[in-house]
């Protein structure tokens, strides 16, 4: 039987609903969520994904303050722009764009965001506290697809959990936050001896790699819940996952599509924690 496949839009949209409502709530209270995002240079991609950002926000009334600055901006004055806006206080989350043009250093500008604004959860000190599991944000990829496994009303606890990649921002939070929900997980990455071998044990199996449709039918366990963060072309040009999702959709129960499953969560976990950031300052606790 082929696999149920889950819709990521139609789940974001759901989700942005809930987050509206909460933005609402918030402005209610005298507080007006609001994100800025810097981005340095003229990278594409890049460009694409903080309209993206700036579009969402608008949709859900968050406000968002885009800082575009040229490719030659040095370390300091990038500094002293997120200095300026930690000491905002009326913003709430502050995100910078990432890759960022060689000569400044990423580690430095996200060691300097407030961490009670980071809404990417990418300082050290807050990627520290998801290894405790004592959180305020979220890293929003991972984040995103626990709300899949949610959605699918998949049940973590005792599962067989694989996770193919281990970058910081997606596969080693997302095997922490598996690990939270009592999940037996293992993390396999460009050195893992037999690949093959370690998959087909997987009842979840997370493809977070960045190689287009590496993991093949053969490679998963029949019934597995198989989610796709990868974003590539192949070789049409066309976007598609890590995942041979059209093979693989006939092993798996669960299964995630791209463009249209992860992608869409992405930003959707970033407006949640915008929120969460706007609801400590409220609270008090920043
Ligand atoms: P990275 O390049 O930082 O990490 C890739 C990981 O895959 C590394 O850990 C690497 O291992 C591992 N890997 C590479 N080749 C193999 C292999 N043959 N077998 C097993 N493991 C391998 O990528 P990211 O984590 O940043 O992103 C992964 C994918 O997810 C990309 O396609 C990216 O575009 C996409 N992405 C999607 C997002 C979304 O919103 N949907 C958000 C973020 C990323 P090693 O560590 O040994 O080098």
């Amino acid at each position: 039987m082929a696999a149920k496949i889950i819709d990521g839009k139609a789940l974001s949209k759901k989700l942005r609903e809930q987050i509206k409502k909460d933005a609402e709530a918030l402005k209610s209270k005298g507080i007006n969520p609001s994100l800025s995002v810097i981005i340095v240079g003229e990278d594409p991609a890049s460009k694409t994904y903080v309209k993206n950002k700036r579009l969402a926000c608008e949709e859900v009334g968050i406000k968002s303050d885009v800082y575009e600055l040229p490719e030659s901006t040095t370390s300091e004055e990038l500094l002293s722009l997120v200095e300026k806006l930690n000491a905002d206080e009326s913003v709430h989350g502050i995100l910078v764009q990432l890759p960022l043009p060689g000569h400044l250093d990423e580690k430095v500008v996200i060691e300097n965001i407030r961490i009670d604004k980071d809404v990417d959860a990418f300082h050290p000190q807050n990627v520290g506290r998801i290894m405790i599991g004592d959180f305020d944000f979220l890293p929003c990829t991972p984040a995103g697809v626990m709300e899949i496994i949610d959605e699918a009303g998949v049940e973590v606890k005792g599962k067989e959990c694989v996770v193919v990649g281990r970058s910081n921002i997606v596969g080693k939070p997302q095997a922490m936050l598996l690990l939270h929900r009592h999940g037996t997980v293992t993390i396999c990455h460009s050195r893992t001896k037999d690949l093959k071998e370690v998959t087909r044990r997987a009842e979840i199996l997370v493809a977070a790699v960045g190689k287009a449709k590496m993991i093949t039918a053969d490679m998963v366990r029949p019934g597995a819940v198989v989610i796709d963060v990868g974003m590539n072309r192949d070789e049409n040009g066309k976007l598609c996952g890590d995942v041979d999702f059209e093979n693989v959709k006939e092993v798996a129960s669960v299964i995630t599509p791209v463009p249209g499953g992860v992608g869409p969560l992405t930003i959707t976990m970033l407006l949640k924690n915008t929120i969460k950031a706007a609801e400590l300052r409220l609270s008090g606790k920043a």
